[in-house]
């Protein structure tokens, strides 16, 4: 049986001819920048994340270069982050000219562990003040711990741009100032969400495609601004921006999914219960494998909230003799896609170790670099498939 990590084909037959029709008006329309359809989109996804703005993008990278711009960041500023992401998180903070700091991960979730967040701020409150943002990456499709982050963020008195390229419609509690718990959506809870189209993430376009939120109006015109090269009339600079503007064409097809993503993120949250069942049945759970959290918690909540979208379902098999790289060999002899994110975390990578970053060791994050193992979770993914990567892993620890 052939299980792909991720399978674009059903959406793409199922939507095919809309699609088509879509995008033929486009092109008879001879609008080809901005236009109606990507106001549509952002309307449509500002409501959706529960925000007043949404500014399209050209992609999930950009999204994160233009609102650290929009924030005025540069040359000599830091950035707090997570050392265990996908590359362009801190590719854009670099990119405008800052530095990142990492703070480790937490040992369960892999997103950036508050605690040792508190300790950078802390230490850099004690210093030169250098840290300008914080970007908690809502990773694998699972918020970051809001609840701790946003008022360390207040007392600090750094704004927080959301990494939500991976967590579109996640949810996450944070409690209000009374102690009652309110739900909140991913790119709600900071100065800007960013999000990302690529066709890997739950909500993916055919091609590039981007979008920030806010929920700060002045700041969303502030980012319109940036977009557009930071012209404001029309050829009258007052910022150096750049041309990071959504294709209509790309809006186009997103219009037509976007309905259909509260379906998917069910079918997601499905899939992942159905693997706790059958790792469970298959007596796997624990040792060797340990199951992401969160799935038993979309298990007792139902869907009520999507606590976690799972835009990937990531497993850990933490042995001393490292067999992870082995599963994953034996998984894909056996037709079954399967995916490290990430092997090498941010710090070791080559480019960014050269600049003081390499003797630095956050071990929560290198060993999830070391065990963790994304499997295929992509909502058309069918019963038969799941049971048969779960007995695939069961005869790779039995043989
Ligand atoms: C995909 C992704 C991005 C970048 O999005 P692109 O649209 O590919 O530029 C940024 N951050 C994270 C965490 C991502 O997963």
């Amino acid at each position: 049986m052939n299980v792909p990590l991720l399978d674009l084909q059903p959406q793409a037959a199922l939507f095919r001819s809309e699609i088509l029709q879509s995008m033929g008006e486009v092109i008879d329309s001879t609008r080809y920048i901005l236009g109606s359809r990507v106001t549509q989109l952002e309307e449509a996804v500002a409501d959706y994340c529960s925000v007043s703005s949404a500014v399209g993008v050209s992609s999930g990278t950009d999204a994160l270069i233009v609102s650290l711009m929009s924030l005025g960041i540069g040359a000599g500023d830091l950035v707090l982050t997570t050392p265990y992401t996908f590359f362009a998180t801190i590719g854009s903070i670099i990119r405008v000219g800052a530095m990142p700091v990492f703070a480790d991960v937490d040992p369960h979730s892999l997103n950036i562990d508050s605690n040792r967040m508190k300790e950078v701020l802390e230490d850099d409150a004690q210093g030169e003040r250098r840290i300008k943002a914080i970007i908690p990456v809502h990773l694998y499709g699972q918020c970051a711990d809001m609840a701790k982050i946003l008022p360390l963020a207040e007392e600090y008195g750094i704004p927080i741009i959301e990494d939500a390229a991976q967590a579109i419609g996640a949810e996450c509690p944070v409690p209000d100032s009374d102690g009652t718990v309110q739900w909140h959506r991913a790119g709600s809870m900071g100065i800007a969400g960013c999000f990302s189209f690529f066709p890997s993430k739950n909500l993916g376009c055919m091609g590039d495609g981007g979008m920030v939120t806010s929920d700060d109006g002045d700041f969303a015109d502030t980012l319109r601004c940036y977009r557009n090269h930071g012209a404001r009339p029309k050829y009258y600079h007052a910022h150096i921006g750049g041309n990071f503007r959504l294709d209509p064409i790309q809006a186009a097809v997103l219009n037509i999914k976007l309905p259909h993503l509260a379906d998917w993120h069910k079918q997601r949250r499905k899939n992942a219960v159905l693997y706790a069942d059958l790792f469970h049945h298959a007596g796997l759970i624990d040792n060797p494998v340990i199951l992401p959290t969160a799935v038993y918690e979309a298990e007792a909540k139902g869907t009520e909230h999507d606590f976690h979208v799972f835009n990937q379902f990531v497993i850990r098999v933490p042995e001393p003799d490292n067999r992870r790289d082995a599963l994953r060999t034996f998984l894909q002899k056996n037709e079954i896609g399967c995916e490290v994110y990430y092997p090498l975390c941010l710090h070791q990578q080559e480019c960014i170790a050269a600049h003081g970053y390499g003797y630095l060791s956050f071990p929560v994050a290198e060993q999830a670099a070391a065990d963790s193992l994304a499997l295929p979770i992509y909502p058309e993914l069918n019963r038969e498939q799941q049971e048969y990567v779960v007995e695939t892993i069961a005869r790779f620890y039995t043989s």
